[in-house]
């Protein structure tokens, strides 16, 4: 059923393309559901990328700009939360990735993931001045967002976050946002609260990040999904709204398989993570799998960016993406799903992502729900 050689062949060809740059390694706020701070490795890590790491980032950008024929490259920028690095050494870094790009005729683009909080008109102009595409972390209205994020002294963060996405809307911006799915609450109440109220129309929802080791803490989300997809279908696709992990569930059961994905279809794993001390990484959800130092494949300090590909621990981890269970090979929906997201496959029982997700029943509901629906609508077109 999977074309495995063919998968092969496209990695053996693949050029990475995109790095995402965790530029700080702190955050202003602490959330309760964070991967980001679950994982003890990360208080070892320098809590700021130093000067002499982004220098050495720019050489070795450089050389595989100059090694590997790319029309564009995207920089991701994470945290923790990035705009800790501070204007000065954002503008620095975004200045030289630009040029060093201009330089090899390569067109850079840059996003952003931010808890909003720190945003004002100076870093929209940064924004605006570099191009980049920031996306702002908020669960819903307040009764929501604050239930698990808040500062470092229990309080709700809502506010200051909802600051930062009108300060951005103000100067022009349309502001995605990204969202972690809480099945206890309303998807409608969401949904209404970013469309109608904040005037947001491209969002996502994620589901909240598990490996096999946390089952029991585990609720369904299948519900809230299939509740959330009926109300885009019904009421808000049609307004140009747009919801991300829908559109992919949708275009991976027509077919379409987008290998840049981590969360939905089958594909490897691909995100490279150069961290605060310049480690080259594995894509940083990975780290609720308490699994690092298998997930590190060297440092930009003496490496080049294009020696991950040969890195074990690398191929390693794409293998494993690519290996699915038993269960998840007989699936009827494996190659829309994947298995699921990679760090949700984790079992430290046998120290493999050979599983299917945490979120299985979860998923065979959802995309079963948007199969008929789907289904329905193009008899509906074709009669
Ligand atoms: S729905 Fe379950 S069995 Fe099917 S591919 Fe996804 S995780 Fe595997």
């Amino acid at each position: 059923m999977f074309k495995l050689s063919a998968i092969i062949d496209y990695m053996n060809q693949w050029t990475i393309s995109s790095l995402l740059v965790k530029v700080v390694a702190t955050c202003n706020l602490k959330c309760s559901y964070c991967f980001w701070f679950r994982d003890p490795v990360v208080k070892t890590q320098f809590s700021m990328m130093p000067t002499k790491v982004m220098n050495a980032l720019m050489t070795r950008l450089d050389e595989h700009l100059r090694s590997n024929i790319l029309e564009s490259f995207h920089m991701i920028i994470h945290g923790g939360e990035p705009l800790l690095f501070g204007k000065k050494r954002m503008r620095d870094f975004l200045h030289q990735t630009q040029e060093i790009c201009h330089k090899n005729k390569t067109r850079i683009n840059f996003s952003l993931q931010t808890n909003g909080s720190l945003i004002d008109s100076e870093w929209c102009q940064i924004f605006r001045e570099y191009s980049v595409s920031p996306g702002v972390s908020l669960d819903g209205p307040p009764k929501m967002n604050d239930q698990f994020r808040k500062d470092h002294h229990s309080r709700s963060t809502y506010e200051q976050t909802l600051g930062g996405i009108k300060t951005l809307q103000e100067t022009g911006f349309s502001v995605p946002l990204l969202a972690v799915c809480n099945p206890n609450e309303d998807p409608e109440e969401l949904v209404k609260h970013f469309v109608e109220e904040l005037g947001i129309n491209t969002f996502d929802i994620l589901m909240p990040d598990f490996t096999h080791d946390e089952i029991e803490k585990i609720q369904s989300v299948a519900a809230f999904y299939v509740r959330l997809f009926d109300l885009w279908i019904d009421k808000y696709r049609s307004r140009g709204v747009r919801i991300r992990s829908l559109e992919l569930m949708v275009g991976t059961l027509l077919g379409f398989l987008d290998r840049t994905n981590e969360s939905i279809g089958y594909g490897p794993m691909q995100i490279v993570t150069v961290y605060t001390d310049g480690k080259l990484g594995a894509t940083d959800s990975l780290g609720i799998s308490n699994y690092q130092s298998k997930m590190k494949f060297g440092t930009i300090l003496d490496q080049s960016i294009d020696s991950v590909k040969s890195c074990a621990n690398y191929q390693r981890l794409v293998n494993e993406s690519l290996t699915l269970s038993s269960k998840c090979m007989e699936c009827e929906y494996a190659l829309s799903c994947g298995g699921g997201m990679l760090a949700h496959r984790y079992s430290s029982k046998d120290q493999s992502y050979r599983h299917p997700s945490v979120y299985c029943n979860d998923l065979l509901a959802i995309f079963k729900h948007i199969q008929k629906r789907v289904e329905r609508c193009l008899k509906w077109r074709i009669a």
